[in-house]
């Protein structure tokens, strides 16, 4: 416990009690802060897909949590016990603006393995734990975060737009990982299925890592006209009815599925070529399983990989990525509407029955 952050005043947060029922409005005292934590005045935050799924029922989170997991901040107050460097060894100090890992691994807990941390037991995620008395400002519909010791932080420039900057640390780091895991990009070509900020950032970052053709593939006319601007060759409407029908695209060595949706998944192993590889991220909540032709598998020599959300090295991979393009690629303009705090549950409604690529809410 310390006393000094007690210097700041109370904080607005808003609580998600349930599908349906209306956020609650509170405010509240900073509670301590702990051995090795770094209180950090929200800026921004944008409304991920999943926080959408939870809004809408589809899928389950506990009652009573701040939401958002798409943030970003700057340091007010760091624990004399936190390190006060970041993951690329730079120093910290209050006032500067940060990026952090959507997750944090306990101290007493060892990750089932180095390069997945994301699965560690007991781990801790912003944007997804109950709200307690003690514990509010752990998501990003809130005015501080409050970040757990053993959160991955990244300093980044004030010049990176803040609706920009805050969508880095789930989907453009989540696709960073979806690239590691995908392996080598340069001369493949790849397909890439959902045009959603996941499938948008997919394609920047293949063309930058030197893909050979890139197609974006949706049921969506109007998400397919950003493909171009994110460095698609070709875009494709996917129509799910017809997808026993020849495909309308080429077979491709890599195919990326950031929707989740079986009939997509689907035909995205139907457009592999040999030895291609099929990677999922999207299926991230519950649907019916994909009809898999298992001969098809193995005389093509087919490789399905999986990844849930992303690991240190994929966080640092993204940040540099946005460091390096976010003027290259139009991410600013995927933020399509901005909300208040205090409109929290109109920018919930607007995104769920408009479907932008993104809503952001203005914190601080
Ligand atoms: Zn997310």
């Amino acid at each position: 416990m310390n006393s000094r952050a007690s210097v700041f005043p109370p904080g607005k947060a808003v609580i998600f009690n349930g599908p349906g029922k209306p956020f609650e409005f509170i405010e509240t005292e900073l509670p301590p802060i702990n051995k090795g934590e770094v209180l950090v005045k929200t800026l921004y935050t944008t409304i991920c897909g999943s926080d959408i799924h939870t809004f809408s029922g589809r899928r389950q989170e506990p009652p009573n949590v701040v939401l958002g997991h798409e943030i970003v901040g700057e340091i007010l107050w760091i624990d004399p016990a936190h390190p006060a460097i970041d993951q690329r060894g730079t120093p910290l100090v209050p006032g500067d603006r940060i990026t952090w890992s959507i997750f944090a691994v306990p101290a007493n807990v060892q990750a089932p393995r180095a390069d997945i941390p994301q699965k560690s037991e007991q781990l801790f995620k912003y944007g997804h734990t109950l709200a307690t008395c003690n514990d509010v400002f752990n998501g990003g519909l809130a005015e501080y975060c409050i970040l757990r010791a053993n959160t991955a932080l990244l300093k980044i420039a004030t010049e990176i737009p803040l609706k920009v900057a805050a969508t880095i640390s789930c989907a453009h780091a989540t696709v960073a990982g979806a690239l590691r895991v995908a392996g080598m990009i340069e001369n493949r070509s790849v397909i890439v299925f959902g045009a959603g900020l996941l499938g948008l950032s997919c394609l920047a970052m293949c063309r930058e890592a030197g893909a050979l053709s890139i197609t974006l593939i949706d049921t969506d006319a109007s998400r397919l006209q950003w493909g171009k601007k994110f460095g698609a060759d070709k875009t494709s409407i996917f129509n799910s009815a017809a997808a026993a029908i020849p495909l309308l695209w080429p077979e491709a060595d890599l195919v990326f599925d950031m929707t989740g949706q079986p009939d997509a998944m689907k035909a995205g192993i139907d457009s592999l070529a040999l030895g291609g590889t099929a990677i999922w991220i999207g299926a991230a909540y519950p649907a019916k399983p994909v009809p898999v032709d298992a001969q098809k598998i193995v005389r093509k020599i087919l490789t399905i990989k999986g990844l849930h959300n992303y690991n240190y090295q994929d966080f640092e991979y993204a940040t540099t990525f946005i460091e390096h393009n976010y003027l290259k690629y139009p991410f600013e303009e995927l933020v399509e509407k901005e909300f208040e705090l205090h409109q929290t549950e109109e920018a919930f409604k607007y995104a769920s029955e408009y479907k932008p690529v993104r809503v952001g809410i203005k914190i601080n």
